[in-house]
C-alpha cells in the first residue's frame, strides 16, 4: 500500500499542509517519503523513511521549499518523479502496483525509451506510468492509455506549473479523495488528513475520474464509472481509524466486524481484548456486541519503536515484535478471553509474542476471533508484503492436502470440510483454545457497501 496527497492553495505557500498531509498517510509506507512543489520552479525531496519517520526526515528541511501547489506520496518506491516532456514539466506521484511492468518496460525499451529510475533493480512503477502517459497528446489522454494497457491499478497525482490532476484506478481499488478548506483544495488517499487542517470532503472520485485542481477549484476532466471495486481489507486493516472511504468509516466498520464476531459465539468470556493496535476496534465491537468487559491485557509499547516489518532481517522484527507488547497478569491469570486480530498472514507473531505471552501468565482459555476470512491469495492490485507460500493458510493446506488434490475454493467455502480442517490446523499451530474467522458476508455487511462493489480478491481468489 502506498499513500499519495496533493494541495493547491491561494496562499502564498502550501508547504505546511503539504507537509502534514504526508505526516497523517506515514502508516501507509515504510520506505520512501516524498513530496514535489511548484512555485516559480518545480522542487522536490524524496527520503528513505524505513530507519524514521516521514515527519522527522522533512521536518527541517520542508519549510526552505516554497510553492503554493504540491503532491507527495509514501511509498515502497522512490516518488516523486521529475518529467521534463513535450507537455512541459511536471512531478508524478502514484499509488498500486502494474502486474505486466516487465513487458510494459520491454515495449518501451523496443521503442528506444529508457528509465533512469529503479526499485531492487527493476523499472520505477512512477516513472513506467509516466513513460506510457506521454504516449498520448495531453496528459488527460494519456491517463487513459495508461489505465487501458496496465494489468493493476494505479491512482496518481499530477503536479504542473497551472495545479494538479487527480486520476482515481480505473477500479477504483484505492480510494482518491477531493477536499477543500477556505482557501486550499486537497487531494487525499486518507481522510484521516483533513479534520485538523480543516478540509471537508467535497467528492469522492469514482474509477476512473480524472479532474483538475487550481487556484480557481475543482474542473471535471474525465468523468468515472460506476464499476467499483474498492479494497475491502481498508476497512480491515490498512486505512486509517480515522479515515472514511464511500461514507465507511474505517474504525466504526471495525466495531461491526467484532460484533459480527460475537454473534458467532454462544459462550460469554469474561473479557475482550485486541492484539494492539490492529486487534483494538473490532474487539472493542466484540466487547459491545457480546457485553463484556473490553480490557488491554496485552500493551503496546510505542515510545522508541518504529514499526515491527521496518527491519528487513526476519530475527530482528521477531525481536522488535516481542519486545514491544507487555502482558499484564493482574488481568490475564485465571481469564476466558477472547482475543481479536484483522487477519492472520504468517500467525509467527500472533503464536510466540501475543498467545504465548498469555499462556506465560496463565490465562485460563483464549480464543482467537480474526475479523476477516482466511487470507488465501496474495494481492495483486498493490504492494503486498505477503507471498503466497507464507500464508499459514497455504502452509495448513500443504500439510493436510496432498499436491494435485489441493481445491482451493473448498479452503474458501466456510461450510466444507476441507476450510473446517484448515482453521482446526491453524488454532492448533497458534496454541488457541479455539478459532474462528469472519464470514464473508459478515464482513461485507459490517462495511456497508454491495458485495459486487468491493474487491475480496484476498480471500476468495476471483476477481
Ligand atoms: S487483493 Fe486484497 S488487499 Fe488487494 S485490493 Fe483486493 S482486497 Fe485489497
Amino acid at each position: 500500500m502506498s499513500g499519495i496527497f496533493g494541495v493547491v492553495s491561494k496562499k502564498k505557500s502550501c508547504v505546511d499542509e503539504l507537509f502534514y498531509l504526508g505526516d497523517y498517510h506515514s502508516h501507509l509506507g515504510t520506505q520512501f517519503g516524498g513530496i514535489a512543489l511548484s512555485g516559480k520552479s518545480l522542487t522536490r525531496r524524496i527520503h528513505n523513511i524505513s530507519g524514521s519517520q516521514f515527519k522527522s526526515k522533512l521536518q527541517q528541511e520542508y519549510r526552505l521549499l516554497t510553492g503554493n501547489r504540491g503532491i507527495g506520496a509514501i511509498s515502497y518506491e522512490e516518488q516523486p518523479i521529475y518529467v521534463k516532456s513535450r507537455f512541459g514539466d511536471f512531478c508524478i506521484v502514484v499509488n498500486g502496483w502494474v502486474n505486466n511492468r516487465k513487458s510494459l518496460a520491454k515495449e518501451l525499451f523496443s521503442k528506444n525509451f529508457s528509465f533512469s529510475e529503479t526499485s531492487n533493480n527493476r523499472v520505477n512503477i512512477c516513472e513506467l506510468v509516466s513513460k506510457l502517459i506521454l504516449q498520448r497528446d495531453c496528459l488527460v489522454t494519456g491517463i487513459e492509455y495508461m489505465f487501458s494497457r496496465i494489468e493493476g491499478s494505479i491512482s496518481l497525482l499530477i503536479l504542473t506549473k497551472k495545479g494538479i490532476f487527480a486520476a482515481r484506478d480505473k477500479q477504483g481499488i484505492s480510494p482518491l479523495i477531493i477536499g477543500q478548506n477556505k482557501e486550499s483544495f486537497a487531494a487525499v488517499t486518507e481522510t484521516t488528513a483533513f479534520p485538523n487542517l480543516d478540509f471537508k470532503v467535497v467528492k469522492e472520485l469514482m474509477p476512473g475520474e480524472v479532474v483538475f485542481l487550481n487556484r480557481e477549484g475543482m474542473s471535471l476532466q474525465k468523468a468515472g464509472g460506476q464499476n467499483l471495486k474498492i479494497c475491502a481489507f481498508l476497512w480491515i486493516y490498512t486505512g486509517f481509524p480515522a479515515s472514511s472511504y464511500h461514507q465507511r468509516n474505517v474504525e466504526k466498520v471495525r466495531e461491526s466486524c467484532g460484533r459480527c464476531l460475537a454473534r458467532q459465539d454462544k459462550f460469554k468470556p469474561d473479557l475482550a481484548a485486541g492484539v494492539p493496535d490492529s486487534g483494538t476496534a473490532h474487539a472493542i465491537g466484540y466487547a459491545l456486541g457480546k457485553k463484556v468487559p473490553f480490557r488491554r491485557p496485552l500493551i503496546k509499547y510505542t515510545p522508541g519503536y518504529g514499526r515491527s516489518y521496518l527491519p528487513s532481517l526476519q530475527n530482528i522484527r521477531d525481536l522488535i515484535a516481542k519486545m514491544k507488547i507487555i502482558p499484564i497478569k493482574e488481568m490475564i491469570k485465571g481469564k476466558k478471553i477472547v482475543l481479536c486480530e484483522d487477519s492472520i498472514v504468517r500467525g509467527t507473531q500472533l503464536k510466540n509474542y501475543t498467545l504465548l505471552k498469555l499462556w506465560n501468565n496463565q490465562a485460563k482459555e483464549v480464543h482467537v476471533r480474526i475479523a476477516c476470512p482466511p487470507l488465501l491469495f496474495p494481492c495483486i492490485f498493490n504492494y503486498s508484503t505477503r507471498a503466497k507460500r507464507e500464508l499459514i493458510t497455504r502452509q495448513a493446506i500443504k500439510n493436510l492436502a496432498p499436491k494435485g488434490q489441493r481445491n482451493m475454493s473448498k479452503y474458501v467455502d466456510e461450510n466444507s470440510s476441507e476450510y473446517k480442517k484448515m482453521v482446526a490446523w491453524i488454532a492448533t499451530k497458534l496454541g488457541a483454545t479455539s478459532l474462528k474467522y469472519q464470514r464473508i458476508d459478515d464482513m461485507v455487511s459490517a462495511i456497508g457497501l454491495p458485495k459486487s462493489k468491493l474487491c475480496l480478491y484476498c480471500w476468495t481468489g476471483k476477481l
